[in-house]
């Protein structure tokens, strides 16, 4: 297996949880990071320590055009891009009958569009390079589906449509990798609003769940792999969860 030592690695949604985890973790094998997200705060404290291997770029994945300046600004630190990893995602669930129009809103917005904006802003560089990688992070919620999630699992199913398409059309020269990770420690469903979610699910953070590490893991499996290996889909759960 290649090491990932030395690669540029840009990672949305890098401010906390698995995409933090994954920009620490790559550093300390020798890649050189780039991390994307909004809180300035969190990317700031996280990047303190890395030195000239990493780079923080604020960003709002659901805009178009802090997508585009992410890559700019990666390629101006760093002279190229190996691996961009569109991560960034919410998850503020609820009932359809509750009506929380403007969370399913923001969930197509970061989880659907901010995917698809990272594609286009990295598309053509990797193309013309002939070379890149491009990961996205769908859930096992993008896999099945259960009441209560049905926005959000809408919006991972989606990602793993829109991977699996690329994968078809840009199999000849780029690798595209598509992550499922069951219940995982993080900061996530922090923005649930739903009364009926917390009466269904209580404290969500007390379900079984992954450390971050398990999915970073799966992630350096991918991008370590030789040129002509491609890892498809990476499927992982705690022990318990189905
Ligand atoms: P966290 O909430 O800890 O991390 C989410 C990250 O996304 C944060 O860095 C957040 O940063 C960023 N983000 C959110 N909105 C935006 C935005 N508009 N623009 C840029 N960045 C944004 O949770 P996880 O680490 O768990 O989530 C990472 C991915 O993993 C998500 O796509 C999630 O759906 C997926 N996932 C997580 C699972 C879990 O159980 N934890 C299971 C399956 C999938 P900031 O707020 O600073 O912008």
């Amino acid at each position: 297996m290649e090491n990932i030592k030395d690669k540029v690695i840009v990672i949305t949604g890098a401010s906390s949880g698995i995409g933090a985890a994954a920009a620490c973790k790559f550093v300390e094998l020798g890649a050189k990071v780039v991390l994307a997200a909004r809180r300035e705060d969190q990317l700031k404290t996280l990047t303190a320590n890395m030195g000239d291997n990493a780079l923080y770029v604020v960003t709002d994945v659901s805009k178009r055009a802090d997508l585009d300046n992410l890559i700019q600004q990666a390629i101006s630190k760093f002279g190229h891009i190996d691996v961009l990893w569109n991560n960034a995602g919410i998850m503020p669930i609820s009932f359809f009958d509750e009506g929380l129009v403007e969370e399913w809103d923001r969930m197509i917005d970061i989880n659907i569009k901010g995917v698809l904006y990272g594609i286009n802003a990295v598309l053509p560089y990797m193309l013309k390079r002939g070379e890149g990688h491009i990961l996205a992070t769908s859930s096992v919620g993008g896999l099945k589906t259960t009441p209560g999630i049905g926005v959000y699992s809408g919006t991972k199913f989606a990602v793993r449509a829109i991977m699996d398409t690329l994968r078809e059309e840009v199999a000849q020269t780029i690798k595209v990798t598509t992550v499922f990770p069951g219940a995982t420690q993080s900061e996530l469903g922090r923005d649930i609003t739903s009364p009926k979610i917390k009466a269904a699910f209580g404290n969500l953070a007390n379900m079984p769940k992954m450390n971050e590490e398990a999915v970073v893991n799966a992630v350096i499996y991918a991008i370590s792999q030789p040129g002509n290996i491609n890892v498809n889909d990476i499927v992982l759960r705690p022990l318990g969860q189905t």
